[in-house]
């Protein structure tokens, strides 16, 4: 097997509050192997934006890195100094947020940001940057003649597809999604995940794609990997999730999303609400809500465990 493009090893991130702080990324090891979707799912404050923003070390204080190792294309990027980290963001890793269709510059066309960014990173001449535009731009699915349009007369699925054009500019090994399609109806989502997944089968690179819709994760993705309070809890391919996730979370979202559930049985939400950080419960944080909790769960935290060659859980009752 080649090896992962990424290796995250024991991360851990902290917020930095008031009352003191608060970890809202705990221990996490995770590798993302070249040319595989990887998906991030949990419910909303598991830790998965801080996770993907933290690993490229653009996430702002009050949040601080703590410990751990994270390898990308044999780099310690926790060790890199800045300039040569500013060189590996955008050009190796890209990352397209929830929000950055907003962020699109208003006084400038579209084309013109492609192309800024095409300059910024290397010599390129007028014309090959404007070429490259317009076949970044065809890539992602918008006519040609939108190169000169401003971002105001685009719609919203429109203006996030040049955010992805403009991410795959410079040929990134790792693209990095975050909520990227929450925003824009279900059937523009749905066309501009198949977009990205026949680029990404096309292209190579690997992708990084969190959300919290269980749902449209097990379409999306190779491999899946549960959050809960800040914690993986479960790793393994989409489709082994969803024949036989282990860990009772897990099982409880796949309960919990109507798309996946398939009919048969009632869908039933998880009981309870996920734990506030500040003050998580000990042993398994997931034990309070928990239908098959047994006494070691309230104090002892469940060591990872490998169920078969790529599926592993932490759960005490998965053997
Ligand atoms: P969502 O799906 O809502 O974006 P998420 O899984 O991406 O959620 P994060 O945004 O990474 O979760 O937040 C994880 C946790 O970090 C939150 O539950 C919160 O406790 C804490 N947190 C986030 N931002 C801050 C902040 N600025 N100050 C203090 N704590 C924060
Ligand atoms: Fe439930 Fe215990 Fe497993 Fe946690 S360790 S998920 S509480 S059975």
């Amino acid at each position: 097997m080649a090896e992962p493009i990424l290796s995250i090893r024991d991360f851990s991130v902290d917020y930095v509050t008031e009352r003191g702080l608060v970890r809202a990324v705990d221990g996490v090891t995770l590798d993302v192997e070249p040319a595989e979707i990887l998906g991030i799912a949990g419910e909303s404050g598991s830790g998965k934006s801080t996770l993907a923003q933290a690993l490229m070390r653009i996430l702002p204080p009050p949040a601080v890195i703590s410990g751990g190792q994270v390898l990308f294309e044999g780099r310690d990027l926790l060790a890199l100094p800045e300039d040569d980290l500013r060189e590996v963001r955008w050009k190796r890793i890209a990352m397209v947020f929830q929000s950055a269709m907003d962020a699109l510059n208003p006084v400038t066309t579209v084309g013109e940001q492609i192309e800024e960014t095409l300059h910024a990173h290397g010599a390129v001449s007028a014309d090959a940057a404007r070429a490259r535009a317009l076949e970044l731009l065809e890539m992602v699915g918008i006519p040609s003649a939108s190169i000169d349009a401003y971002a105001h007369q685009l719609s919203g699925g429109m203006r996030q597809r040049v955010c992805i054009a403009m991410a795959l500019a410079l040929h990134p090994s790792l693209l990095i999604l975050d909520e990227p399609t929450t925003a824009l109806d279900v059937i523009v989502e749905r066309e501009i995940l198949e977009q990205i997944r026949a680029l990404q089968r096309r292209l190579g690179f690997a992708v990084m794609f969190i959300t919290h819709d269980l749902a449209r994760m097990l379409q999306f993705s190779d491999r899946v990997a549960i959050f809960y309070a800040a914690r993986l809890v479960e790793l393994a391919p989409a489709d082994a999730l969803r024949r036989a996730a282990r860990h009772p979370y897990t099982q409880g979202l796949l309960r919990s999303f109507p798309s996946v559930h398939g009919g048969g049985t009632e869908l039933q939400s998880i009981p309870g609400a996920p734990p506030s950080l500040e003050t998580p419960p000990a042993g398994c944080r997931f034990h309070p809500r928990c239908g098959r909790v047994v006494d070691r769960c309230r104090t002892q935290n469940p060591a990872w465990r490998t169920l078969a060659p790529s599926h592993a859980a932490a759960c005490h009752l998965a053997e």
